[in-house]
């Protein structure tokens, strides 16, 4: 390395630069939660980057800790497991009509099938027998194939499978109402997917694994487990039903960038909304809601710096964030924690999801390129 290398390097050493900490010791431990719950086997499921956390340290660490599968939504997302050398089953389900299924097939990756259309177009192009998971609306109505097209879609598939272009290796839904945690509202998604399997079986396409519950249903209805649940917010901290505490997985950090002294009376950022009541001390954190710090937050927002609990000054910009820290005074250098696992002054995902008027899902896939992953 060269002097300007060197020094670089010691300067990021000092001002640590916004940091996405992934924590593969949570995830392992929510796996382990999930598993205390159902016998089925288990899916983790690693879409959008692993929920914003990196899909293959969450995928790594959910496979070690005992999850069987693990599902995406693309096949390029599959793909890129299997070349970081992930190799159990995996499950894609959101695809174009015409994907080319043989690269799937070679790579091992079973493909969800929503439609006749999609199977058509599917066996049309096939040269090997590719694995299918034929994919039942069971109410979302967001993909899914309709109740009144299943056995459509199943006759079709048998006459793929007398061609060898494909091989039924699952049976799927998607459950709309988990997150109330209450098995009324599944119930007839439930019976849905029982119908489903019957089908499948009565057309004498074997005993495939059935698939419905995520998370939630994972987590509080047993009824929705049938041969294997697949689960995503879980692996990274959330329980969408908001009955079981999960572990958090992930550390947003930030440094001080930039201190000073404010008298009371002192409009901070954009449109001046935040006007300090005292003399006090601002610091400046350079993540903004570029970097998916929401900029729909309430007063109510605060980072960790030091131990305590410090209060968002003003709007949030593009950027960047102010923290007033009253008589303290943090010097550039000193990290400040947007939101961690820890509890106490640190915020969780959950707090500021609840700042933002949304979920935790959009705060941790949010979080932007320019800040840096790590991996604890
Ligand atoms: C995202 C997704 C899941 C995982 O849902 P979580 O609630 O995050 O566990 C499961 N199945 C399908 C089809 C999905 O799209």
């Amino acid at each position: 390395m060269n002097r300007v290398a060197v020094e670089a390097e010691r300067r990021s050493d000092t001002f640590r630069p916004p940091t996405l900490q992934t924590l593969p010791a949570a995830v392992a431990a929510n796996v382990a939660r999930v598993r205390a719950r159902t016998r089925s086997t288990i899916m983790a499921v690693v879409k959008a980057d692993g929920y914003g956390h990196g899909a293959v340290p969450v995928a790594r660490a959910a496979v070690a800790a005992g999850a069987e599968w693990l599902g995406t939504t693309s096949i390029a997302e599959a793909l890129a497991l299997r070349a970081a050398g992930l190799t159990v089953p995996i499950l894609t389900w959101l695809h174009p009509a015409g994907i080319d299924a043989d690269e799937a097939s070679a790579a091992g990756i079973d493909v969800a099938v929503s439609s006749v259309d999609e199977l058509a177009a599917l066996v049309a192009r096939a040269g090997t027998a590719v694995r299918i998971h034929l994919n039942m609306d069971t109410g979302m109505a967001r993909g899914g194939c309709p109740r009144g097209q299943w056995d459509e879609l199943v006759d079709l598939a048998l006459l793929g499978r007398r061609d060898g272009k494909v091989h039924v290796a699952g049976v799927m839904g998607h459950l709309p109402l988990a997150d109330q945690a209450d098995p009324e509202a599944n119930a007839s998604a439930v019976a849905a997917m029982r119908d489903a399997v019957r089908t499948v079986r009565a057309a004498g396409l074997g005993t495939p694994p059935a698939h419905l519950g995520a998370t939630a249903g994972a987590l509080t209805d047993p009824a929705t487990h049938f041969d294997m649940v697949r689960v995503g917010a879980g692996l990274v901290g959330i329980d969408p039903s908001g009955t079981v505490e999960m572990h958090g997985a992930s550390r947003l950090t930030a440094p001080v960038v930039h201190t000073a002294a404010a008298p009371a009376g002192t409009p901070v950022g954009y449109g001046g909304t935040y006007v300090t009541d005292r003399a006090t001390h601002l610091s400046v954190l350079p993540v903004g809601y570029a970097d998916g710090i929401p900029r729909e937050c309430s007063p109510q927002a605060g980072v960790e710096i030091g131990g305590r609990r410090f209060p968002v000054a003003g709007r949030i910009s593009m950027d960047q964030i102010v923290i007033d820290t009253g008589s303290a005074s943090f010097p550039a250098g000193t990290v400040a924690t947007v939101f961690g696992p820890e509890g106490g002054a640190t915020p969780s995902i959950h707090d500021w999801a609840r700042w933002a008027g949304t979920i935790p899902h959009t705060i941790v896939s949010g979080i932007g390129p320019r800040v840096r992953r790590s991996i604890a």
